[in-house]
């Protein structure tokens, strides 16, 4: 039969996949993803979550099942396993006698390093056929080499864009060759490999339910597209907090690969030629440029993109910060958000980010490795890129992001409605700024900051004299009380 394999990675979909696009259909064909072994390893010495948390995972299997479905409609099949990504495909290489993988490249040093891993292993019968995607170019559509990356994003963007040359997303394939005779087939129980990603309910608060897999994907796009508006709103929008509509919430499939940038591309220009071009429908392909860029500085950076490779002991405040325990309102709503539903605004994630490693001094790699366990839509460009980013390390070092929190918290959630509603005990407290410093109002009222930055000092209300204590933490306001 021929069989040939297609190696699924962040890819999980049908449709814009140069892997389901062949000059000459194989005669059977087996599609494999290998859930990494690593990311069922604990994060760090010291920090025992492992690298992979329960609710990426729940969506992580959710869309393997929906692809499991889609393909089985077209006469494929999946099949999952666990272990290490390229002993496992070699080893089916191997025992099936697969004449050719088919594996896209991806941002990502570990995943660089696998497919290196697999080459060293493959039989001489055995070809490799590497192709692009995900992106909305590929590399040899750049209108510069690799090396030569612009060392800004506004730099990156302006090259791009003069480009203009997005291509279209292609469609999805209607049949696919036959399973191979005899090969393995179908996915693990999830509850077999982590009982906590089985029983993963996101919180009914998020007032949005993720659901893993491209059908969910396009009805997403589709509806923040086409049916409710939202998109003509978004660069006034995108930087809210609370509600579903406040940006396009695409994340968690792009990440996957259930849904491609060039997709949401394509869709963005049909809304354009049917509504006009705006400032808002320009400003969400701007946010894929962003994606795009982190894309190939990761290619580029390779594992420098992390910092040096061992992350060290996490100090207690960065125990206070992954459990929202900072004392700070917009910090610890953030970060319940984040453990409750997987996800978190772009506000939010600027902020706690610079909390931590602003205002806290917390090695910047241990957020990250947090951030990389949590959210649903991880991914590893776009999260160390950022990370990278706002601590100011890496790529445009020198323009180190300090977010004043207090005075963000105060502009973007100006009645407290945010922090209330993840933290209910600060509802008793009156709308406005002391809902975001509950020591200044009244110190009952919730427990005090770690930290008050000396940057806050023109933010901080009066003092009420219900707000007894607070003269104490005043004194802590170097940070000493860490
Ligand atoms: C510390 C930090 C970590 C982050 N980690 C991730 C991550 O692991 N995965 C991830 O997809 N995004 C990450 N982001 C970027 C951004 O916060 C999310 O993409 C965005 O909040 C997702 O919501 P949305 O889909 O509604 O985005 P929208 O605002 O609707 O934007 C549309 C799409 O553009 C892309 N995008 C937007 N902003 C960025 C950005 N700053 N960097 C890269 N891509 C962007 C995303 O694919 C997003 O889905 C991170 C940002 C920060 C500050």
């Amino acid at each position: 039969m021929n069989p040939e394999l297609v190696w699924l990675r962040d890819d999980l979909r049908l449709a814009d996949n140069p892997l389901f696009h062949f000059s000459s259909p194989p005669a059977s064909l087996m599609c494999v993803y290998v859930l990494d072994e690593r990311w069922l390893e604990p994060l760090a010495p010291g920090l025992s979550a492992r690298r992979i948390g329960a609710a990426r995972l729940s969506f992580l299997w959710q869309s393997l099942i929906a692809l499991r479905g889609e393909l089985l409609k077209r006469g494929g099949d999946l099949l999952v396993r666990v272990g290490d990504p390229p002993a496992v495909i070699a080893e089916l290489v191997a025992s099936v006698g697969v004449l050719c993988v088919h594996v896209r490249d991806t941002a990502g040093h570990d995943e660089a390093n696998d497919l290196a891993r697999l080459i060293e292993k493959l039989p001489a019968s055995c070809k490799l056929r590497r192709c692009q995607g995900g992106t909305l170019f590929d590399e040899q559509a750049l209108p510069f080499a690799l090396e030569d990356l612009p060392g800004s994003f506004s730099a990156f963007r302006r090259r791009m864009e003069a480009q203009d040359s997005t291509p279209p997303a292609q469609p999805t394939p209607i049949t696919l060759p036959l399973w191979p005779e005899k090969a393995p087939r179908g996915l693990p129980p999830l509850n077999h490999i982590c009982d906590q990603a089985a029983a993963w309910r996101s919180d009914s608060r998020g007032e949005f339910r993720f659901q893993g897999g491209e059908e969910a994907a396009l009805a997403r796009l589709d509806h923040y597209l086409w049916h409710s508006g939202a998109i003509a709103r978004y660069k006034k929008t995108r930087n809210g907090l609370l509600g579903a509509e406040f940006s396009t919430r695409l994340s968690p499939w792009l990440a996957t690969g259930c849904l491609s940038a060039r997709q949401v591309h394509d869709q963005v220009r049909a809304w354009e030629l049917e509504h006009g071009a705006c400032e808002s429908s320009y400003w969400v392909i701007f946010e894929l440029l962003w994606r795009e860029y982190f894309h190939w500085v990761a290619r580029k950076e390779k594992a420098g993109l992390f910092g040096p490779r061992a992350l060290p002991e996490p100090p207690p405040a960065f125990g206070s910060w992954c459990r929202g325990e900072t004392g700070v309102p917009f910090i610890d709503a953030g970060m319940r958000e984040l453990a409750a539903t997987g996800w978190q605004s772009n506000r939010v994630r600027q902020n706690v980010v610079s909390f931590l490693v602003h205002d806290l001094d917390v090695d910047w790699r241990l957020g990250a490795a947090w951030f990389e366990h949590c959210l649903i839509d991880f991914d590893v460009a776009s999260n160390w890129g950022n990370w990278g980013y706002v601590a100011g390390v890496g790529r445009e070092a020198s323009r180190g992001r300090y977010f004043n929190v207090l005075w963000q918290a105060q502009h973007y959630d100006a009645a407290g409605d945010y922090v209330s509603h993840w933290l209910p005990k600060l509802e008793g407290l009156s709308e406005g700024p002391a809902r975001h410093q509950p020591w200044r109002a009244d110190a009952t009222a919730y427990p005090e900051p770690c930290v008050i930055p000396d940057a806050w000092e023109d933010t901080l209300l009066p003092l009420s004299t219900a707000a007894g204590g607070a003269s104490r933490l005043d004194a802590s306001a170097d940070g000493s009380s860490l």
